[in-house]
């Protein structure tokens, strides 16, 4: 970007407001200094551990998903995380070479590092024949492993799957496998937020993958479905991760009531095929809170009410469960269960540049909301879609340097 526009467009910034926006934007990451970041193990707490499938790793039930976690990585490790998720799209690569530089310091088996490339861009089915060339994804893989300063990394993902014919793409495939053979990948999975037991269910029978991470929550439309297909692919030997546990992190907009994390986080892993969960953290407090789950992981009945397991989805909250059902319904094709995952990291997670690399992927230069007089999706989560991919948008329009965290 020319300094000149560089310039204006913080001009705007300033002078539209933003409001709203703005308080989601300016989120500073506070670590605190006075804990003693030291294994909780050795201190007495209790961890539990699974096994992740065919891999053989045994992992505590909670690991660590992150974006921008620089600070409170080490404090987790220090605690008793040992596998860290994240990807070679987090903050441009700036994450993997973060991590790089703490492992340099660490033992290479003492952490486990998850890491992939999304696959966004095919939002529908018959989008393969726009797929990434076979040499855009050998130059994903050989830039994680450079930026992460490893010779191996443990499991590399096909990330954000909604459809199977990723999947089953042969090219990617043959890619993959000869990097494994080669070492350079230990195991490879696939990420899915939609479509999961589909997906699920495709990279189990296929006999490439070795694990699956999926979005898996209490608030899921499809949770059932999800959870009978994690119990196939964990009968076959698949290794299950659990994301997204914390479902939009707050009940609604305004930020007036959070989620029990704990308890959604407990309610994931009360599921033993789930192996280990990557919740993500801020800070230190929200890390040990995320580890005491382990000390007992049955819902106790004040949990139980605060998940609301017996409202349905009366309470709209940030989650959007990317059912998929509204795509069809708008006229001007939006791609709108993309653009509620980046509302949901603006306002939920608090973390507005994963929320602006997630509308990148929508490659929106518009707002085709200002045509419609009245907007035609029916959203089933009761949504006010309209209003929300008004409100998103803007986020295109602040220079980059605004979006911390
Ligand atoms: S916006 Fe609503 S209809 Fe669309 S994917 Fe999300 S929950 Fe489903
Ligand atoms: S107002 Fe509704 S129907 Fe119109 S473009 Fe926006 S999301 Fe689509």
């Amino acid at each position: 970007m020319s300094n000149n526009i560089k310039n204006r467009s913080r001009r705007n910034f300033i002078r539209n407001g933003f409001t709203g926006l703005a308080g989601a934007i300016l989120v500073p990451t506070v670590i605190r200094k006075d804990r003693e970041s030291i294994s909780l193990q050795k201190k007495g707490k209790k961890f539990i551990y699974r096994t992740l499938g065919k891999t053989g790793i045994k992992l505590p039930i909670v690991s660590m998903g992150t974006y921008n976690a620089t600070a409170v990585t080490n404090v987790a490790l220090d605690a008793g995380i040992v596998h860290i998720d994240t990807s070679a799209d987090y903050n441009k690569g700036n994450d993997e070479r973060m991590f790089g530089e703490v492992f340099k310091k660490r033992p290479r088996d003492s952490f486990v590092i998850g890491t992939g490339i999304g696959m966004w861009q095919f939002r529908k089915a018959d989008q393969i024949k726009n797929t990434i060339s076979n040499k855009t994804l050998r130059d994903y893989i050989e830039g994680s492993l450079q930026r992460l300063d490893l010779d191996n990394i443990d499991i590399y993902y096909l990330g954000g799957i909604q459809h199977k014919e990723i999947v089953e793409h042969e090219p990617y495939l043959k890619i993959l496998k000869e990097y494994k053979k080669a070492g350079k990948l230990r195991f490879l999975g696939v990420t899915t937020h939609a479509n999961e037991p589909e997906i699920i269910r495709t990279a189990t029978d296929g006999g490439v993958f070795d694990i699956v991470l999926t979005a898996y929550n209490f608030r899921k439309k499809n949770r059932k479905e999800i959870k009978e297909a994690v119990a196939y692919a964990a009968g076959k030997g698949m290794g299950i991760v659990a994301m997204k546990t914390q479902a939009g992190v707050y009940w609604d907009r305004k930020k007036k009531e959070m989620i029990n994390m704990k308890a959604a986080l407990k309610w994931a892993l009360q599921d033993e095929n789930i192996h280990t969960a990557i919740p993500s953290f801020k800070n230190s407090d929200q890390l040990y809170e995320a580890l005491s789950v382990m000390e007992n992981l049955k819902l106790t009945p004040q949990e139980k009410a605060d998940l609301k397991l017996n409202q349905g989805s009366s309470s709209t909250g940030l989650f959007c469960s990317q059912c998929e059902e509204c795509i069809p319904q708008c006229p001007a094709d939006l791609d709108i269960p993309t653009l509620m995952r980046s509302y949901m990291y603006a306002y939920g997670y608090e973390s507005p540049a994963k929320a602006r690399e997630t509308l990148d992927y929508t490659g929106l230069s518009n707002v085709p909301c200002i045509n419609c007089s009245s907007c035609s999706v029916k959203c089933t989560s009761g949504f006010d879609i309209k209003k929300k991919v008004t409100d998103i948008v803007r986020l295109k329009d602040v220079p980059e340097e605004f979006l911390a965290g």
